[in-house]
């Protein structure tokens, strides 16, 4: 996380002028997610330390959460109500992101062949529309996603968790919340 957390931070500084993220904008909190072991503890710590609004407003999205809805940690001003504890794919979201050719279906995504001269040399781009509008991104803004990928993988095999399980944040937060009652 930190390690991405500091690319973020670098691409954020160096081009401050071509990306919109900032808070109170969601475009990438419109869908549920679930998450790995690793970033499900993580999540956990985060939702423990909301405070008795955020609690409440959380507990009540959840009453209506469905296949449609925004994620659960989406609050009515727009912003993650456990931003610090959010998971990985919201931490890369804003950044252009590097794929092998083929991997991103090329009508969902704003996509950038890398090429040398007139050539494809093996990778896609793709990153939020409202990111780079006016440039696109340079080589040192890109990240690699399948390094992320294998790097959270990496992590969550050391902290114990299982390769296999993936937990909806929205369950993750009802059990969260649960817990904290019954404690
Ligand atoms: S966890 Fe936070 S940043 Fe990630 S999709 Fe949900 S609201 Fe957005």
């Amino acid at each position: 996380m930190a390690k991405v957390d500091a690319f973020d931070v670098a691409v954020r500084t160096r081009r401050a002028a071509d990306m919109a993220c900032r808070a109170g904008c969601s475009a990438c909190c419109g869908q549920q997610l679930s998450v790995c072991d690793v970033e499900a503890a993580l999540l956990r710590e985060g939702i423990d330390a909301l405070d008795d609004e955020a609690r409440a407003g959380l507990a009540l999205r959840l009453e209506t959460v469905g296949p449609e809805s925004a994620c659960v940690f989406l609050d009515a001003a727009g912003r993650c109500a456990v931003y610090a504890s959010r998971p990985l794919v919201c931490r890369t979201q804003g950044l252009p992101l590097r794929y092998p050719n083929g991997v991103i279906p090329v009508s969902a995504v704003f996509l950038r062949r890398e090429t040398v001269g007139s050539e494809t040399v093996g990778s896609d781009v793709t990153w939020c529309p409202l990111n780079f509008r006016d440039a696109p991104p340079s080589p040192p803004d890109v990240i690699d996603a399948a390094r992320v990928d294998t790097m959270l993988a990496l992590s969550n095999r050391d902290a114990g968790g299982d390769a296999e399980r993936r937990t909806p944040l929205a369950e993750l937060a009802r059990a969260a919340l649960s817990d904290s009652v019954a404690r």
